[in-house]
């Protein structure tokens, strides 16, 4: 059997979206578990949709997040080289050409006008979806240098077969029936020398040597057209897989312009989210593990991948989920390793600017159970040194109740002369339960609320461990 190659097409259009990252990392796991290459390729043929920048930071996303290409335009291998369409527009061509020998696909000489007139009067006669009307299938040599000499520049065509089955098994959802006369005969090389997805994707598949495509559903209704390229120049296709579309939590497909959802890889790494974790929930996005296990690493992700539990039905995006997963991983991180991660978000956080590495490893620690995702320490930590803050009427009239006012004074007078530390902090509160009487909600609440306006949070030993001591008095007290 030949060796697997799989491989991961981005399109330079946008940046690593969910679902790109989740098409490439199933490739991946596919190249990793049967010892095969996973290649990264680029399909930038679309240039006017093309974004500078685009490539490399899907590129850099993909090696952040682990998942790491054998081959790339970066690390190319010769024999498979290039690694992106636009350098191989010649190559397309000639392979269209060989098809038009071959009286496998056609000149087509029809203006953009022409086709659309086409496709107006089919639709007025009932057609549902339009098919080109082959009015270029059999011109003469007169005819073509007739259109030739008025300027006009061939697209070629396919030539689509009559009535013959086009269906494959799929990897993920079993056998899929396609006929070909359901196709109308599609463009392969454009006007302007540019070949169609369709068509490039088939040539770079088969001399790339790829012999299993995993890629998003919506590129089940492609499928047939490049099995009927594949058929007409005798070569073998890839075993192809579509993996199920990702739905938001209302059922509906996830679209990129919603922006209700954070969808992409380089925005959920700004706001501190780990590699692990992303790669974590990508694989529960297009994967029923075994025992309903959620905890994976990528080598344990390997080691337990198998094809044939690939979901087969649409997987839902579930941001919490999400957020649990990375606060499990933040967790399990190191000390050291924590710090890496989470002091550059801490030094965004204005009012510590002055804290020494010492202070401020102290007060990452103090959040690293609390946290979810690396940014949410700065709004965490921020907030406790807010000028002001609202609280409501209910918890207004307790903070400013008898009680709670005894409460905050023997606070602000005891804390004064005490240390900060767990210990001192529990005796202070234990000579204040003493001495009025009061305990638990009535006891701790009023200094919380008056020290941060929240009525959860940290421990309150460690809320005047980071705005300090004088501005703990001066907020009790206020
Ligand atoms: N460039 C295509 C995309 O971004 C890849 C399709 C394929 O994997 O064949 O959707």
């Amino acid at each position: 059997m030949s060796k697997v190659r799989v491989r991961y097409a981005p399109s330079p259009t946008g940046y690593l979206h969910i679902g790109g990252a989740r098409s490439a990392l199933f490739n991946y796991l596919y190249a990793k578990k049967f010892d095969g290459d996973f290649v990264f390729r680029v399909e930038d043929t679309d240039i006017e949709r093309n974004i500078e920048g685009a490539e490399e930071s899907q590129y850099n996303d993909l090696v952040w997040l682990g998942v790491i290409p054998d081959e790339s335009p970066l690390n190319p291998v010769e024999k498979y080289a290039p690694y992106r369409q636009t350098e191989k527009l010649e190559l397309y061509r000639q392979y269209a050409y060989k098809l038009v020998e071959m009286g496998y696909a056609y000149e087509c000489f029809c203006t953009e006008d022409e086709l659309a007139e086409m496709k107006e009067n089919q639709l007025a006669s009932g057609v549902k979806s339009f098919k080109y009307n082959r009015h270029c299938l059999n011109l003469t040599k007169e005819e073509k240098e007739k259109y030739l000499a008025e300027g006009r520049k061939p697209s070629i065509r396919i030539k689509m077969e009559a009535n013959v089955d086009l269906g494959f098994d799929d990897l993920v959802r079993g056998p899929v029936k396609f006929n070909s006369s359901d196709i109308g005969d599609f463009v392969i090389l454009k006007s302007n020398g540019i070949p169609t997805y369709n068509f490039a994707v088939v040539i770079d598949d088969h001399i790339m040597e790829i012999t299993h495509v995993l890629r998003g559903e919506e590129h089940l209704s492609n499928t047939p057209k490049q099995l009927q390229i594949y058929k007409y120049f005798g070569w073998e296709p890839p075993k192809f897989g579509h993996m199920t579309i990702i739905v938001n939590q209302n059922g509906k497909k996830l679209s990129k312009r919603d922006n209700n959802i954070i969808q992409f890889v380089s925005q959920y790494r700004k706001l501190g989210y780990l590699p692990e974790a992303i790669l974590n929930f990508l694989l529960l996005l297009g994967w029923t593990p075994e025992d309903n296990k959620e905890i994976f690493t990528l080598d344990e992700a390997v080691k337990a991948f198998d094809p044939a539990r690939l979901s087969s039905s649409p997987s839902m995006f579930d941001d919490s989920k999400l957020t649990w997963i990375n606060s499990h991983y933040i967790k399990n991180l190191s000390d050291e390793k924590y710090f890496e991660f989470i002091l550059p978000f801490l030094k965004k956080v204005e009012k510590l600017q002055d804290r020494d590495e010492e202070e401020l490893k102290n007060i990452a620690l103090i959040y690293k159970e609390e946290i979810s995702y690396g940014e949410q320490i700065v709004e965490l930590v921020s907030q406790l040194f807010k000028d002001s803050y609202e609280l409501t009427d209910e918890e207004k009239e307790f903070v400013n109740s008898e009680n709670s006012k005894l409460v905050c004074s023997l606070f602000a007078k005891k804390v004064e002369n005490c240390e900060v530390s767990k210990d001192s902090l529990k005796n202070l509160f234990k000579e204040i339960q003493n001495e009025t009487g009061l305990k638990g909600k009535d006891l701790y609440m009023p200094i919380r609320l008056k020290l941060t306006g929240v009525e959860h949070g940290v421990e309150l030993y460690n809320i005047v461990r980071i705005i300090g001591k004088e501005e703990a008095i001066k907020r009790a007290i206020m």
